[in-house]
């Protein structure tokens, strides 16, 4: 497709740590773009630091100051990108490729002030634009911005997934191609099942349950992003050839499979306060102080009580389950509740999929599926396109077989 004049397609590709790890894997990327721009593209090029870095240069700034200032925080962890967008425009020069490097505040990329965790407010695309109609590939830092009074802020951790997708919408590129150590999205985890299989497409809606739920292959405020603003996301790998998995909207012209993935949590624990008189207030007195110490609930279940009383379980991450217990125990007593109990060795399993939206009987299957296996479920938690149950750690590994061989995940959909 011809877009304005410039090229087949515009696309922004997005290369991670790991891919700028060294001056190998540099020109590695470089005669990956050089290659993408034979073809015909328009590229723009966004980079994180070399792996590593950011993390150094935070220490560095942390040993003089652990509280520190946000604003000399992100002037210091800038610069880790501030080096890689110059190394990679150097290596697509030498390669012939005509290509100019920039900061986010030579953009511009204008952020808010929230320092550490700055949201971008807008871009100015027209230079990039011009790089691109006169043949050059700019290389643009990610992570980082500029803010309303003139300072550097960084996006948060990880953030250079979104430099790219708000870069691919303000361009209204063809495509954002995240560039990273795996080659795509996976119906789950190859480590506790080997034979995952890589998803062709999915959609930003189950890309956002599964990265909530662990598979950390990207930022999930880029997929947000790209959801937002329907930036087609392509995940793929630097290292290994492939099409990857592309993250898109749903297409209703197409049958979309049942399930496209298992996502598990090993970080969950259990809180359960047993006899609670049961009364209107009950949940707020019980989940209002754990909310104000800042503890985070996930799934909540109280069941009907036939003497006036109920029982009340919920799920916090683990780290905050000692915490929990305690203050929950306090919370009982002043509820003249009868006991509290908690476990710590649970896990949750999830069904991701937007085809259960028209499909009755996903939520049946899954737990026939674990019962025949022998496996007990504590809780179970739904919404329009995931079901998630939580069951005892040791079983974490046969829920996900079982449920990946019983929703015929290892087979190849057709595409
Ligand atoms: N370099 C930054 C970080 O390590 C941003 C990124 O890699 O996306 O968090
Ligand atoms: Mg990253």
């Amino acid at each position: 497709m011809d877009k304005d004049g410039i090229a087949m397609a515009l696309i922004v590709q997005k290369y991670g740590g790991t891919s700028m790890g060294s001056i190998e894997r540099i020109e590695h990327v470089a005669r990956k773009v050089a290659s993408w721009k034979q073809q015909g593209h328009a590229l723009v090029v966004v980079v994180s630091a070399m792996s590593g870095e950011t993390d150094r240069l935070l220490k560095l700034a942390k040993s003089i100051d652990p509280r520190g200032n946000g604003r000399e925080f992100d002037q210091i962890a800038a610069t880790g990108e501030q080096v890689t967008i110059g190394l990679l425009a150097l290596a697509l020069q030498k390669l012939g490729v005509p290509s100019r490097s920039y900061t986010g505040w030579q953009v511009p990329i204008h952020t808010d002030d929230a320092y550490m965790k700055a949201r971008i407010q807008k871009i100015e695309p027209e230079r990039l634009l011009a790089d691109c109609k006169a043949g050059i590939v700019p290389v643009v830092a990610g992570f980082q911005g500029l803010g309303p009074d003139g300072s550097v802020t960084t996006l948060g951790r990880g953030g250079s997934d979104t430099t790219g997708v708000a870069l691919a919408a303000a361009l209204k590129a063809d495509e954002c191609q995240i560039y990273t150590d795996v080659d795509g999205v996976y119906t789950t985890d190859p480590r506790v099942e080997p034979k995952a299989r890589r998803l062709d497409k999915i959609t930003f809606e189950e890309m956002l349950e599964l990265a909530s739920l662990g598979s950390k292959v990207l930022q999930i405020r880029s997929v947000e992003f790209a959801g937002k603003y329907k930036v087609p996301l392509r995940v793929l790998s630097t290292f290994v050839e492939g099409p990857g998995t592309l993250i898109t909207l749903e297409d209703t012209q197409m049958e979309e499979p049942l399930i496209s993935g298992i996502a598990f949590n090993r970080d969950e624990a259990q809180i359960t306060i047993t006899g609670v008189p049961d009364r209107p207030g009950i949940a707020a007195a019980i989940l209002g102080p754990v909310g104000d110490a800042n503890i985070e609930v996930d799934m909540i279940v109280q069941n009907v009580g036939g003497d006036g009383h109920t029982d009340f379980t919920f799920t916090v991450h683990r780290n905050d389950y000692e915490r929990t217990l305690e203050l929950t125990r306090r919370i009982a007593a002043e509820l003249a509740a009868k006991g509290v109990s908690g476990a710590a060795d649970i896990v949750k399993v999830s069904l991701v999929g937007v085809g259960m939206r028209s499909h009755a009987g996903v939520a049946s299957k899954m737990f026939k599926s674990l019962a025949a296996a022998g496996i007990n479920i504590r809780m179970i938690s739904t919404s329009e396109i995931k079901i998630s149950v939580v069951v005892d750690e040791m079983y974490l590994e046969l829920a996900v077989r079982t449920l990946h061989k019983a929703f015929g995940l290892e087979e190849r959909q057709a595409a």
